[in-house]
């Protein structure tokens, strides 16, 4: 009767202790789901995307590796789209088509070393600032100018090269007047027309300068530097509903230091 008894005690031990187990994985199977039906879900173009417009001429920020789109703000995006339980597509086009694209639709968000601007704000509505640029003025190792005061100085008739539609482009044409602006689609150009001795120097934001400087001999940056702004996504007007998502997730990726560490990786 003893051995009977402790024979059923032994079974009822291994019978619960499996239910324990059972329990325990129900339990982390629940969990995992509450986390998932938690994960905001919000409405982009295509089910499932979030669909990134940028411009990929921008290192650090964007640029062409390979095949692949990299940078800053593509690894910044991506760790948004996780966040948001959507997977990252992006869209190169020029600068200057950026903010029309999400206007329109063809884009959810941009993310291109995007400055907040006043003019900007009236067509478009801007996420939480996730990092800061300066403008930068590139100019010929031999180049007469030598401060931005040069540049800009009574009477001086250098011609700036800048990107279009660029706050590079409005503060240029604003301080030096359309005729001594030269326009181009993006950085790479303006390089390459500034080289050629078409121009006197490039206004830039300084990360993508450094990296231009790095990659053709001849050029430099001057020290003192232009103008000081604070990068922003975009998205359509009005839509909120996204714009408050990511501005969470922008908050997340602050708090935690993943945007600190992805910027770190490319910005010694
Ligand atoms: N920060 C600048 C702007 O917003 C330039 C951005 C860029 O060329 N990608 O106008």
């Amino acid at each position: 009767m003893k051995k009977f008894f402790s024979l059923l005690l032994a079974m009822t031990l291994v019978v619960c202790c499996f239910a324990g187990c059972n329990s325990g994985k129900d339990a982390e199977t629940t969990a995992s789901e509450t986390e998932k039906d938690a994960a905001p879900v919000v409405e982009t173009i295509e089910k499932g995307k979030l669909i990134m417009a940028t411009n990929a001429y921008f290192a650090p920020y964007e640029y062409h590796e390979g095949d692949k789109i990299v940078g800053i703000d593509v690894e910044i995006a991506e760790a948004i789209a996780a966040k948001l339980g959507l997977e990252l597509e992006i869209k190169d086009m020029e600068f200057n088509s950026l903010l029309v694209a999400v206007n329109e639709g063809k884009a959810d968000m941009v993310l291109a070393g995007l400055t907040v601007t006043e003019d900007r704000k009236a067509e478009v509505d801007f996420s939480i600032s996730y990092a800061s640029g300066v403008q930068s003025i590139i100019v010929k190792e031999d180049s007469p100018i030598t401060t931005v005061d040069d540049l800009f100085a009574e009477g001086s008739t250098y011609v700036a090269g800048v990107q279009l539609g660029t706050t590079g482009d409005t503060y240029a044409t604003g301080d030096l007047g359309s005729e001594r602006v030269y326009q181009v689609a993006n950085g790479n150009e303006a390089i390459l027309t500034l080289l050629k001795g078409d121009i006197d120097c490039v206004i830039i934001d300084n990360e993508p300068a450094k990296k231009y400087v790095e990659a053709n001999e001849g050029l430099k940056i001057l020290d003192t530097s232009y103008i000081e702004e604070d990068y922003a996504a975009c998205f359509a007007k009005g839509n909120e509903e996204l714009r408050e998502a990511v501005d969470a997730a922008i908050e997340d990726l602050i708090a935690d230091g993943t945007i600190d560490k992805i910027i770190a990786k490319y910005i010694k």
